[in-house]
């Protein structure tokens, strides 16, 4: 019930990333930026590399830092953090992930999580001695039920493990789903760990909801973010992590011994980032929105049935109609046509949903070209 970690397979980012190297493919799987992120916030950690010290940095995180990521979500999500006591710095959300649940997950405790999920959740679950409860999402709208819920939370429920948005779905919960499960926190005394790392990239002027901010979930919400998806620089591996004071404490008792830090330049120039205005975000959401139209124009042109797209760097279409079923389909085409892709079945435990494939649009036109031109060949 606990398998331990090596006899876990590799991830499928990996797999497939590898399988692009050696056939020369597009890479569509993974989901990074073939471009370089903004040059100011770069610059700004070259300066830093520089001026700032480069010993280690408190364990909490630069004060610069965390002042700048609460005024961040005061601005754009109306939060209201006290940066010394509720805000602390991990390396990447993966950190804080694992730290969460490594803090807040006795064994045998039930976590209950939404597949598709994100592949590193159920192993870093288990690994804490948490008992899953899932609950299956199913396209096309991904909607959290009422009756799911109620399956699946109980008094022993501890943690609720939640994306919003959704990878890879790519969906952006409405805010009555929010309050759904908010209402079986706060019924059932759960806590709830929220991995908000898209929150960011939404279409079509969607709000990003925290779900820290819903009425009775500030003492019992767990709020993750990553500055590798807000400033599209998915290797600087820098998190941050939200919660009333009496989380904090146990939640930083679990980063002192994972990483205890996170590299000073870095620090600085994301809380640099951070402070830059509205038009950065919303410039950095449209031109994502541009080129998420541009791949799924090319792939319907394809006779794809393309599904909505949100939010995240993601779109994923239904292949239903090409006879494999998704892995089969992901293989076939990084051979046959050099374009990766991630099959959605590696989001799922449980569900049977073998029929969609993930694609990621954070590239430029020339390669999402590259990419449609290439698949069409085969199609
Ligand atoms: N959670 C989700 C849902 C993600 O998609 C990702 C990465 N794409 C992460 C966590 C990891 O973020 P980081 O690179 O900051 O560790
Ligand atoms: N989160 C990225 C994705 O969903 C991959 C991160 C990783 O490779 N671990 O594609």
């Amino acid at each position: 019930a606990h398998p331990v970690f090596s006899e876990l397979p590799e991830t499928v980012f990996e797999t497939m990333s590898r399988l692009a190297r050696q056939y020369g493919a597009i890479n569509l799987g993974q989901g990074f930026p073939d471009g370089q992120g903004p040059d100011d916030v770069r610059a700004a950690a070259a300066r830093a590399l520089e001026q700032v010290s480069n010993q280690y940095p408190p364990m909490m995180g630069l004060p610069s830092l965390r002042t700048a990521i609460a005024a961040h979500y005061r601005h754009h999500q109306g939060l209201d953090l006290d940066p010394e006591r509720e805000v602390m710095v991990t390396s990447g959300a993966t950190e804080a992930l694992a730290g969460a649940l490594m803090a807040l997950v006795r064994p045998g405790d039930e976590v209950v999580l939404f597949e598709p999920m994100y592949d590193a959740y159920l192993p870093l679950v288990r690994r804490a001695g948490g008992v899953p409860r899932f609950v299956t999402l199913r396209p096309p709208h991904f909607r959290i039920e009422e009756t799911a819920l109620a399956e699946v939370f109980s008094e022993r429920t501890r943690i609720v493990l939640l994306n919003n948005p959704l990878n890879p779905s790519a969906t952006v919960f409405a805010r009555e789903d929010l309050a759904l499960l908010s209402h079986f926190c706060r019924r059932f005394d759960a806590v709830a760990i929220c991995d908000e790392v898209w929150e960011h990239v939404v279409f079509d002027g969607r709000p990003h909801v925290p779900l820290l901010g819903l009425p009775g979930m500030r003492e019992r919400t767990v709020k993750i973010g990553s500055a590798g998806k807000i400033f599209s620089l998915t290797g600087w591996k820098v998190g941050f992590v939200m919660a009333c004071e009496p989380l904090m404490r146990i939640l930083s008792r679990a980063h002192q011994f994972l990483t205890f830090t996170t590299p000073p330049n870095l620090q600085e120039a994301v809380a640099y980032g951070l402070s830059k205005d509205d038009a950065y975000f919303t410039g950095m959401r449209a031109e994502l929105g541009r080129s998420r139209d541009r791949l799924a124009a090319g792939l319907s042109g394809l006779g794809f049935t393309v599904m909505p797209s949100a939010g995240t760097y993601f779109l994923t279409v239904d292949i239903a109609g090409f006879g494999l079923d998704d892995t089969a389909f992901c293989e076939r085409i990084v051979r046959e046509r050099g374009v990766a892709a991630i099959p959605v079945s590696a989001f799922y435990e449980r569900g049977d949903v073998t029929n969609l494939v993930r694609f990621c649009f954070a590239k430029t036109d020339a390669t999402l070209d590259a990419a449609v031109a290439r698949l069409g060949d085969v199609f």
